[in-house]
């Protein structure tokens, strides 16, 4: 395989509670706990779990929008882990966000035109009228009509206006879009069309996708390989069909078997969850997965279960057939 565009190696984000009652140290809660991943050029990669899991936070610590506590991230060979100043303005050029909420991420005062148009302002000079044409193109592109240059965000519908914010995170033509649960808030049927539309748009421009959601059914329909995130780490990831159809991990078995089938035939095998996620109060001792488990023995309790690979070719954080 042709070197990785991101990297990301035993990535950690732990934040240190504040102090517990008579100055004993507050609990330490370990979001994200040594994840390794990379995404190639022009594919997608799934983030998926449960909220909670750390994956949004995987998601701010790529984008630089947070400070990791250990580990590594790299764009096309370059660490970017710590950049800032200049490093941090350049990696904004090749690498943007598309978030859950567009409204939220968009500047309500300013006319959709002008708003896709500020990124490009702020990196390169070019004559007006060039400007004008390449957000008219791109307001074409992302199914906007010219004319809605001149509205602002509240005059668009749900779906229009991430259609807005995939025109902002193209415009300076980025090599990774980061995705954070980017039609979780849009109904059903919109959701189908800005989905497509991203595919249509990775087709065209090569532009690659870490597209983080709850979503599995989502997921199955855009990604090219799917990472799993249970407790802060990743406990399965592999090429989609690997995962979809062999599932090695007791908890992306019951992801899969939770996720909605319409059509009764293609129903899977259900694996039912016990217990509650666990508490970063407490974190469990052994495979965080234990105590919701259904195939949980003694080794599980007592020790962490690493990636190992597995029939499909995916790796697996499980003992069981490890
Ligand atoms: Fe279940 Fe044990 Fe595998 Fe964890 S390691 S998922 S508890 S079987």
């Amino acid at each position: 395989m042709s070197t990785a565009l991101l990297e990301v190696r035993d990535l950690k984000k732990h934040y240190g509670a504040p102090k517990g009652a008579f100055g004993h140290p507050g609990t330490r809660v370990k979001a994200v706990d040594g994840v390794s991943f990379s995404v190639y050029s022009g594919e997608t990669l799934g983030l998926v779990g449960e909220s909670g899991c750390g994956k949004s936070t995987v998601g701010k610590l790529i984008m630089r929008l947070s400070d990791p506590t250990g580990g590594m991230i790299r764009i096309d060979g370059s660490d970017i882990t710590h950049a800032h100043g200049e490093p941090l303005r350049q990696l904004r050029r090749r690498v943007q966000m598309v978030f859950q909420d567009p409204y939220a991420s968009l500047n309500g005062r300013m006319r959709a035109g002008a708003i896709v148009r500020e990124p490009l302002e702020n990196f390169d000079w070019r004559p007006a009228k060039e400007l004008d044409s390449i957000i008219a193109d791109l307001f074409g592109k992302v199914g906007l009509q010219r004319e809605a240059m001149q509205k602002f965000p509240f005059e668009f519908s749900g779906g229009q206006r991430q259609r807005l914010g995939i025109a902002r995170a193209l415009v300076l033509s980025p090599e990774l879009i980061v995705a954070d649960e980017p039609v979780s808030a849009l109904d059903v049927s919109v959701q189908a069309q800005v989905i497509n539309l991203l595919m249509d748009l990775q087709q065209e421009l090569g532009v690659a996708y870490l597209f983080i959601s709850h979503d599995l059914g989502v997921v199955e329909h855009i990604a090219h390989r799917v990472a799993v995130m249970y407790f802060g780490r990743i406990v399965e990831i592999g090429q989609k069909k690997a995962v979809f159809d062999q599932p090695a991990h007791p908890y992306t078995r019951s992801l899969i078997a939770a996720a909605p089938v319409i059509d009764p035939a293609l129903r899977r095998e259900r694996v039912l969850l016990e217990g509650e996620i666990p508490s970063h109060d407490n974190p469990p001792a052994g495979c965080a997965f234990h105590s919701r488990c259904p195939f949980a023995f003694d080794r599980c309790r007592v020790e962490r279960p690493e990636l190992t690979p597995r029939k499909g070719g995916q790796l697996a954080a499980c003992h069981l057939n490890d």
